[in-house]
């Protein structure tokens, strides 16, 4: 029998009433892994009445209480992050030591959050008019949700929620529905870390759960990431609901290498950005940008041999360097993609399309693709494939290839490979994109930096997690006080004055 997975509202196991439901696959081998049940309007409303019904309780818990339940849950996951490396991983298709990797940077975000009795500190001013004191402090904002993508299923929640509550919200996430059991075993870890009830729901679901959480007039603020279109859906729409709303897109990720660039890191550090997870990561890079002819054709040269020769396997293969898609629509869109760029006219120097492995005939794999000779306006350049498939562009200078980093319509990540410290400097500043990397093909901030892009990666004000996502989670109250001995006697009609 497939297992049916359920909510978790209200700190219980909650079954799906909707009699609607998706599969959720083993990417390996094609099969049906599970039933995920998605939540009407009705059973989302259910938890975001338990946040709401949990939030003053836990909005009025000393932020150093709420610190203790997060170095509990912190130490919950590190005790649990295999398991729930396994989950991503059978869910996903990622690699063993891929996905342990994503859910020990989503720990570093609890980590952070752990410092929250520091993060929220206010300031005082002492006598800003003459006996009048002022102070500044950051509140929470209510109940909070969270819209999260397929491919990190454990780390992205992970940059939401610790640092939501941390503030003294409420929590309630929608996790892809591709992959939602990571996100639902950790609410559980949580409870056991001490979360209380109500406090992080989990409601599993498609559209109908999206919309009834940007409409609920008890959801106080959004975070969302995901695809391009959907993230501007989310924002336009929950900002019109009066929401605050923070919405990461897709990407279309740049590295420029420059003639002087160490080729052998190079190829390096494409091979890992471009191919690992199977190139479903925001921060992959799809697209290298070779300043000059010679660069390209000795960077073409080093690729090719390698991206034939990747290791691609299920999770249960150790030694695997990269899994299979998520789900057959993906594989089927990632191949049309391919065939789409054939017909362009880039030149596909490694074409992974017919790649088969023998006892997983009906898994979602894909090999490793790599086009040379790719021009701007071909679709394969200008659109996310979110694949295993690298795109070289030819420029002829550095000026040419940071104009085309600058006109992509994405403003994610980019990187610069080369040893000249001046053309790194100016890189890092004229480049219009949120996240650089200098010789750094994947520069993910750290959980106290704050993750997000530039252009239509994101809509909103706010970055995620990090400072920013404390600033997004709490809104700022100020207070100007004065105390009766203070006070001059008489009423005064003037505008308030420093006196
Ligand atoms: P997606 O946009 O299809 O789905 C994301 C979430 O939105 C899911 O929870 C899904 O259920 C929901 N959703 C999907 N269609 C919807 C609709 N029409 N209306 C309302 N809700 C809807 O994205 P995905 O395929 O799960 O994830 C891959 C995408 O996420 C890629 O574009 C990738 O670049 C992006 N991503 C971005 C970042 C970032 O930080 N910028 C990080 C990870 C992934």
């Amino acid at each position: 029998m497939t297992k049916v997975l359920q909510h978790f509202i209200d700190g219980k196991w909650v079954d799906g009433k909707s009699d609607r439901y998706g599969d959720v696959f083993d990417p390996a081998t094609g099969e049906v892994a599970a039933h995920a049940p998605f939540a009407s309007e009705q059973e989302v409303a259910r938890a975001v009445e338990a946040a709401k019904a949990a939030w003053p309780a836990w909005a009025a818990t000393p932020p150093a209480a709420r610190a203790r339940i997060m170095f509990r849950f912190r130490d919950l996951v590190e005790v649990h992050k295999e398991e729930l490396a396994r989950l991503v991983s059978s869910e996903h298709g990622k690699t063993f030591e891929d996905a342990l990797g994503s859910v020990n940077r989503g720990a570093e975000i609890i980590e952070f959050a752990c410092g929250i009795p520091q993060l929220l500190k206010g300031e005082h001013n002492e006598n800003v008019a003459s006996n009048v004191d002022s102070y500044s402090m950051r509140q929470p904002l209510g109940v909070c949700a969270g819209i999260t993508p397929f491919n990190f299923p454990a780390m992205v929640p992970l940059w939401m929620y610790p640092i939501a509550l941390a503030c003294g919200n409420t929590f309630v996430l929608k996790p892809s529905e591709r992959d939602p059991s990571a996100a639902l075993r950790m609410a559980e870890v949580a409870a056991e870390a001490g979360v209380p009830a109500g406090v992080l729901n989990v409601v599993i679901g498609d559209k109908v759960a999206v919309d009834s959480l940007l409409r609920h007039p008890d959801v106080d603020a959004v975070s969302f990431v995901g695809s391009t279109p959907v993230a501007e859906y989310v924002h336009r729409t929950a900002s019109s609901e009066g929401k605050r709303v923070q919405a990461l897109g897709g990407a279309k990720n740049h590295l420029v290498v420059m003639p002087d660039a160490d080729l052998e890191q190079t190829a390096d550090a494409l091979i890992g950005s471009a191919y690992g997870s199977a190139g479903e990561r925001c921060m992959a890079i799809s697209v290298a940008v070779t300043v000059g002819d010679e660069v390209a054709d000795a960077l073409v040269e080093r690729l090719a041999s390698r991206v034939a020769s990747l290791r691609i396997g299920p999770h249960t293969d150790s030694k695997a360097e990269m899994g299979p898609l998520v789900t057959q629509a993906h594989l089927d869109r990632v191949r049309s993609y391919v065939d789409t760029g054939v017909e362009e006219g880039a030149n596909l120097v490694v074409d992974g399309r017919d790649f088969k492995i023998s006892g997983h005939e009906e898994g979602f794999f894909i090999g490793g693709c790599l086009f040379d000779r790719v021009k701007p306006q071909m679709r394969i350049y200008k659109e996310e494939i979110f694949g295993p498939v690298l795109s070289i562009v030819r420029a002829s200078d550095y000026e040419e290839a940071l104009a085309l980093v600058n006109d992509h319509e994405y403003g994610n990540g980019a990187a610069i490979f080369t040893r000249d410290g001046d053309a790194a400097r100016d890189f890092t500043s004229r480049v219009r994109i949120g996240m650089v990397g200098v010789n750094v093909p994947i520069p993910v901030p750290t959980a106290y930096h704050s993750f997000g892009g530039w252009k239509r990666s994101l809509f909103g004000d706010h970055h995620m997690h990090g400072p920013e996502g404390v600033r997004f989670y709490t809104r700022l109250k100020t207070v100007t006080s004065r105390w009766p001995s203070g006070i001059r006697r008489g009423p005064d009609l003037a505008f308030p004055q420093t006196r």
